[in-house]
């Protein structure tokens, strides 16, 4: 394939869940793809290794997206690697147990804050250094996965988690402006119950099927089922939409 018609994507916790989802359907569409994790090598290999069995090509970075440094190397990476990123999944999202706001330490509000959006905010910046047309990229797309917890405040659970992306979908707003003239689109997606391995860490791993008849859909969302609203937002079907919020929260 010609450089210039390559996609290339960057989906940053992409070992498991809602990121293992979305780099492999990527990889169906025909992307290439970087896997990136943090702890779980083996996770993110098993991703790998499925979308190589499709003959589709990625790369695997270990990296904390938390840290300016290790992201800066990632996108090196991808550079080297791939070639210019052409879309930017921002995925990496962390919850701590659920408490009261009155019980949290500093240390657990920064941790959460550090992770949820200095991740995003730095992923973004390396992204539209690339695909932004004044930057001489070609432009592209970004995609945060924020929650409904935004819109909702998990008050009682870990408002510190809602906070966190109210503070994306502020992000996704506001670069969206910044952006559009440079070529790039930035959306949204805002999952709600989704079975994946992000309850066990709030202490409550049954939480979505304990929750699911709760909804008005009365069932938890599939991680795959994220991903392809991820994979729309990035398609050329969405050349008009940007700062835009997609939710996937079972009508809730
Ligand atoms: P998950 O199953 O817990 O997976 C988290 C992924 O992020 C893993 O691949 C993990 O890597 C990676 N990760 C965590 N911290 C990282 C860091 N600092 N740097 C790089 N990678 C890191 O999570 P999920 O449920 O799929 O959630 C994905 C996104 O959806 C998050 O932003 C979350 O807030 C959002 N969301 C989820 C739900 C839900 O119900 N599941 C609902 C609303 C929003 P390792 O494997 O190496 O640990």
């Amino acid at each position: 394939m010609k450089p210039e018609n390559k996609r290339i994507v960057v989906v940053t916790g992409s070992s498991r869940g809602i990121g293992a989802a979305t780099a492999i359907k990527a990889a169906e569409l025909g992307y290439e793809v970087c896997i990136n994790f943090v702890k779980n090598e083996s996770a993110a290999l098993n991703v790998a290794e499925r979308i190589r069995s499709h003959h589709g090509k990625c790369i695997v970075v270990k990296a904390d997206m938390s840290k300016e440094k290790e992201v800066i190397r990632l996108f090196e990476e991808v550079d080297k690697k791939l070639g210019t990123v052409t879309a930017l999944v921002n995925n990496v999202g962390v919850v701590r147990e659920k408490a009261r706001l009155s019980e949290m330490t500093g240390d657990r509000i920064s941790d959460i804050l550090t992770a949820n959006v200095l991740s995003c905010l730095l992923c973004s910046r390396e992204a539209v250094r690339r695909m932004g047309i004044s930057f001489g990229g070609n432009g592209g797309n970004i995609v945060n996965v924020s929650s409904a917890a935004s819109r909702l405040g998990a008050s009682g659970e870990y408002i510190d988690y809602a906070a966190s992306k109210g503070a994306m979908d502020t992000l996704t707003i506001g670069l969206s402006k910044e952006v559009a003239s440079d070529g790039i689109r930035v959306n949204s997606v805002r999952p709600g119950y989704i079975f994946t391995d992000i309850h066990a860490n709030s202490g409550d791993p049954e939480r979505v099927e304990k929750l699911a008849k709760s909804l008005p859909m009365q069932r938890g969302g599939d991680s795959r089922e994220v991903a392809d609203a991820i994979l729309w937002l990035l398609s050329e079907e969405a050349s008009y939409v940007t700062g835009s919020f997609i939710d996937l929260a079972g009508g809730r």
